[in-house]
């Protein structure tokens, strides 16, 4: 039910805080509205009860065991949201001059420089608004590197088959070809599929380490020398980066270019697509093609460096500095664990996984990569229980619902099939893991014995199954006021 829907004409909230703004502002007549807009007439106890009532039909991290791989849903710290909400912060106008926001300022130059350290990068900028688009000016700059040397041969751009789609979408969106490179059976990239593909060519490799089949590419080394031998540059999928937090590091690895997504790394709620944001670093040699405005230190005073200073950048992504907000949790967050909090971050995300996936073996789940150590993730195939019971990975993460954890990402990457790419995050206590354990494991039975109340599950939610393809082709979102709830504003009001 809409908000709207509750609205009884007349029927009103009282506001509880003074009214600042004057009743009517100074716009001329002809500017002004002659209805009321079709606000809902509600009073505060329904508003109270409608929004706290949709805000439980959802699953969250507040709320629920969220174990998503490659999205890192881990707990925020309230400390990250209430102080980026300082007022301080929040009511600054983006205009206001670099003077009267040196405060905002320094904590940004701040977080480029923990992002430095973390990340063993020469520089970063903080701006691109999501991982998609820190992807989108990596590969930018990685194009403008190659051009800026006369070097247009380079057209094609390396893309490992367990990539995440927005990879080869960000190169496709520069202009460049991708060329898939297969993952071995033991979740390394193919090295002799990636040695007979690179040559003059080749622009550069996007891989993600640890990768998304939840392990650590042994051969990172072998890769970059690869690359870097015939002139291509290695850009680096940051989704990540949770896995090795405090442990190592995209630089030190030989990437010339990454994104960071620090809504899911740095602590900000995300899922239902955004807010967030995907900072970029880079090597030495990319530094002059970030993308603008990044934070300057001189002589103790903070300022922005924009085209003028930045003449070979790539450009601007996004609206003044980027998604400060989120900036600013990202900030809160590295400040409060520090750098011995970064490092147990990936330890005891890794330890939660390969706990997890010990138990789920030894529940009879079968492991996509059983000679390898789980990274901070790892992916199930239940392509046993789909030709046994004739219930697949889309029945049991529905089936999760009805237990009350929200399931793990299914279907990706695709070159499992029936996967479940399961991501417990450092925030899960143990308590909470053997929960989740002993919900798989108790569909798995019922699997085998009552297949059709998982083929048919969820029961217990607001809604049941929704038909995909349906919302995607004829999405339907717009809520259309009925004549009477507009009324007339009336001369006092005028
Ligand atoms: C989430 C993710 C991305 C895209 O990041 P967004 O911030 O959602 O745009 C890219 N690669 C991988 C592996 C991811 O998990």
């Amino acid at each position: 039910m809409l908000i709207q829907e509750h609205s009884r004409t007349g029927r009103r909230a009282t506001a509880q805080a003074p009214l600042h703004a004057p009743a009517v502002a100074d716009i001329p007549a002809a500017l002004r509205r002659r209805t009321r807009p079709p606000l809902p007439e509600v009073s505060e106890m329904q508003a109270v009860r409608h929004y706290t009532r949709l805000s439980q039909q959802n699953f969250s991290i507040d709320t629920h065991v969220y174990p998503l791989g490659s999205c890192t849903m881990k707990y925020n710290p309230r400390a990250c949201n209430s102080l980026a909400m300082l007022s301080g912060f929040g009511g600054r106008h983006p205009l206001a001059p670099e003077t009267h926001g040196q405060g905002v300022l320094a904590c940004l130059f701040e977080l480029q420089e923990i992002l430095k350290t973390v990340t063993g990068m020469q520089a970063v900028s903080l701006t691109p608004a999501a991982g998609a688009q820190g992807e989108f000016a990596g590969v930018a700059m990685i194009r403008a590197y190659h051009q800026a040397r006369g070097d247009y041969a380079r057209t094609e751009m390396l893309v490992p088959d367990a990539a995440h789609g927005t990879n080869p979408a960000s190169a496709v969106m520069c202009g460049f070809t991708v060329r898939e490179i297969p993952t071995g059976p033991d979740g390394d990239v193919d090295l002799a599929a990636l040695r007979a593909a690179v040559g003059p060519h080749t622009a550069g490799i996007m891989l993600t380490n640890p990768s998304t089949v939840g392990v650590f590419d042994r051969n990172i080394q072998a890769i970059a020398h690869a690359v870097h031998e015939v002139g291509g540059l290695l850009y680096y999928d940051g989704a990540n980066l949770n896995a090795i937090l405090g442990q190592v590091r995209p630089g030190d690895m030989g990437f010339d270019v990454i994104h960071m997504n620090l809504h899911k790394t740095f602590s900000t709620p995300h899922g239902g697509g955004g807010p967030g944001a995907g900072p970029v670093g880079v090597s030495q040699r990319l530094e002059p093609y970030l993308p603008v405005p990044l934070v300057a230190c001189e002589n103790n005073h903070y300022r922005w460096l924009t085209e003028s200073d930045r003449p070979a950048s790539i450009g601007r992504l996004t609206a003044f500095g980027g998604n400060i907000g989120i900036l600013l949790r990202a900030y809160v967050y590295a400040r409060l664990i520090g750098r011995e909090g970064m490092g147990r971050v990936a330890e005891f995300a890794t330890l939660n996984a390969n706990y997890l996936l010990a138990r789920l073996q030894a529940a009879g789940f079968e492991a996509a990569y059983p000679t390898r150590r789980a990274s901070h993730e790892f992916i199930i195939t239940l392509k046993r229980e789909a030709r046994e019971f004739g219930v697949n990975t889309m029945d049991i993460a529905k089936r999760l619902l009805d237990y009350g954890y929200h399931a793990p990402t299914t279907y990706f990457p695709l070159l499992v099939p029936e996967c479940l790419l399961i991501e417990p995050t450092e925030t899960e206590s143990k308590d909470d893991l053997d929960g989740f354990i002993a919900a798989l494991t108790a569909i798995r039975s019922e699997a085998q014995t009552h297949p059709e109340r998982v083929r048919s599950a969820p029961h217990s939610l607001p809604v049941r199954r929704l038909d995909d393809v349906r919302a995607a082709r004829q999405l339907d979102l717009a809520w259309t006021p009925n004549a009477n709830t507009e009324t007339e504003i009336n001369a006092t009001h005028g």
